[in-house]
């Protein structure tokens, strides 16, 4: 299927049933496997032989879903995790100890944040921030050689920044470092980060790929263009004690990352998905080209319609030719910049809270990036662990209202947005 597009790929990628087998992808509702011999199963331990051995590690609708993403996004492997937030942790935690740090773009989603400065915290790896106001001397004065991997998001949440990947990918790889883009924003029908020199990209599924709000999960996808062999990697190059002295760089090539995340980490970890959640994600994948078009046509139509709107103080969307993002946008989102806009109700806070009360067919929930619009208010919610210099780092503001634009029919949406509008006003 590698040489069908993105969008065929999204409906017909993964699966491919054979002669008299189901057309749907099965759900294959079992932990574990049965063999032949139990050399066999040995073989399966040491990894000698592909297969199956318990679910934690590999199921077979998991492992379809992970082929049909990888081929999305253009990789040699992927990793299915029970959320986002395992990905995130499962992509870094793969080649990070105690001891050692990394290089985040201080502009990303609340929950990374807590996952980098909290936890990983904890287990002695330190993040190092990229705030918009560093020089290039600065932000290279970040690295040493306990430095990793450098992190950023295509389509930062809720800041909407468009990542530089490729200005980032390289000042990465002038580290000796790869390049993590968590792609969940753009996903890979919007933009696709290994064609601008990323090495690993992450998503939290739980946003477009499923797109219903169905269930929550994530994937580790792995591009096999990092050379890991360096010497500054021993992780991947060096024997793996757990498997009998398995060396990843000698026995996968160049899926050595990938298959060291699933045997090892997913192995240590078991934060996998189950296979309902894969058949979910991957019913939802088959209409993702669709739906994303029409998100990131609807979105630009409300935040043309808020710019030009008089009680709005101010809109952030990276579609929008006012945007300092626009250029970017451009070049790595031609076909649209997604659902999502961050915008400032006049009146501050209390008008901003008026406005989506009165919202009627926009709901208030924690959530975005599913086919029904809806908003949130990320300094009280999402992001309400965070510090008011961290909220500024991030790019939140307290008057802010993230949207995230469904794919219903735009008049209706702007008509609710002006009746809430007209509300809000009373307040001011
Ligand atoms: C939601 C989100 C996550 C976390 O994903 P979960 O599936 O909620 O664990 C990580 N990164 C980004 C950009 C997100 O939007």
């Amino acid at each position: 299927m590698s040489n069908y597009s993105v969008e065929t790929n999204c409906v017909q990628g993964g699966y491919q049933p054979g002669n008299g087998d189901p057309r749907i992808l099965p759900i294959y509702q079992s932990t574990t496997y049965k063999y032949d011999s139990a050399e066999h199963l040995g073989d399966l331990f040491d990894l000698k032989v592909p297969g199956h051995m318990y679910t934690r590690i590999s199921n077979p609708t998991v492992d379809a879903v992970e082929k049909k993403i990888a081929l999305l996004e253009g990789g040699v492997g992927a990793v299915m995790t029970s959320s986002g937030q395992a990905a995130n942790l499962m992509a870094i935690f793969n080649i990070t100890k105690a001891g050692q740090n990394f290089v985040s773009l201080s502009s990303i989603y609340g929950g990374t944040i807590n996952l980098f400065s909290v936890t990983l915290a904890k287990m002695g790896i330190e993040v190092r921030y990229v705030t918009p106001e560093m020089s290039e001397m600065e932000v290279d004065a970040l690295f040493d050689e306990n430095t990793r991997l450098v992190f950023g998001e295509t389509i930062a949440n809720p800041a909407l920044k468009v990542l530089d990947i490729e200005a980032y990918a390289a000042l990465a790889h002038r580290h000796g470092v790869p390049l993590i883009v968590d792609n969940t924003f753009a996903t890979p029908v919007l933009c696709r980060p290994f064609e601008y020199g990323a090495d690993i990209v992450v998503h939290s599924t739980t946003k477009y790929m499923d797109g219903h709000a169905s269930v929550v999960g994530g994937v580790v996808v792995d591009s096999g263009k990092f050379n890991w062999n360096t010497g500054k990697y021993p992780e991947l190059t060096t024997p793996d004690a757990s498997y009998h002295g398995l060396v990843y760089v000698e026995s996968f090539g160049n899926a050595a990352y990938i298959m060291k995340a699933r045997v090892q980490l997913m192995r240590d970890l078991g934060v996998s998905p189950t296979a309902i959640s894969a058949f979910m994600v991957n019913m939802g994948m088959e209409t993702l080209h669709l739906r994303m078009e029409r998100h990131s046509q609807n979105a630009l139509e409300v935040a043309r319609y808020l710019e030009s709107c008089e009680d709005i103080s101010w809109v952030s969307y990276p579609g929008l030719e006012s945007s300092p993002d626009y250029a970017l946008a451009c070049k790595y989102l031609p076909k649209g910049a997604c659902g999502v806009i961050s915008f400032g109700v006049k009146g501050g806070r209390m008008a901003a809270m008026k406005f989506m009360d009165s919202l009627k067919l926009a709901a208030i929930v924690v959530h975005v990036a599913d086919v029904r619009t809806c908003v949130l208010h990320p300094a009280s919610t999402t992001h309400r662990q965070l510090t008011d210099a961290q909220l500024v780092a991030a790019g939140i503001s307290a008057d802010q209202i993230r949207m995230s634009v469904g794919i219903e029919d735009v008049q209706d949406i702007l008509a609710d947005i002006r009746q809430a509008l007209d509300e809000a006003k009373k307040c001011r």
